[in-house]
């Protein structure tokens, strides 16, 4: 991208591990069309914290109870774990094992 199309941005995102990189999809999502630009200073995306965790999702029970953290933590995880549910179904159905 040149000097000057930076003018031509809606939205610039600094770094792209999972927090920018999601905040940049959900505002292409609200906003379709909208022009989004994500700045990472690594050759690639989620060379960072992002992937170089232990993979565990967080049930929030460390959380203080009834919290905006421990909420979100909950609702989070129960949406990881049908996504990823349904993805190895999906997964399944395409490898032809399985129930169809
Ligand atoms: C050891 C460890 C284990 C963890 N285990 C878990 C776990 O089991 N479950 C869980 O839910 N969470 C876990 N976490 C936390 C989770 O990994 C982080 O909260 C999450 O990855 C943070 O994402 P991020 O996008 O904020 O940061 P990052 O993934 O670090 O992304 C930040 C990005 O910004 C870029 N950047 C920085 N400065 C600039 C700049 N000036 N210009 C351009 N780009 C820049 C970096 O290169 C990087 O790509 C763990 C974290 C660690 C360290």
């Amino acid at each position: 991208m040149s000097a000057t199309s930076y003018d031509s941005v809606d939205l610039a995102i600094i770094g792209g591990g999972i927090v920018g990189l999601s905040t940049a999809m959900e505002c292409a999502r609200r906003r379709p069309g909208a022009r989004v630009l994500v700045l990472e200073k690594e050759a690639a995306v989620g060379a960072h914290q992002s992937s170089h965790n232990s993979g565990v999702i967080h049930s929030g029970i460390y959380y203080k109870p009834g919290s905006y953290k421990a909420r979100f933590a909950r609702k989070t995880a129960a949406r990881t774990l049908d996504q990823a549910m349904a993805d190895a179904w999906r997964w399944q159905r395409t490898l032809g094992a399985g129930p169809k």
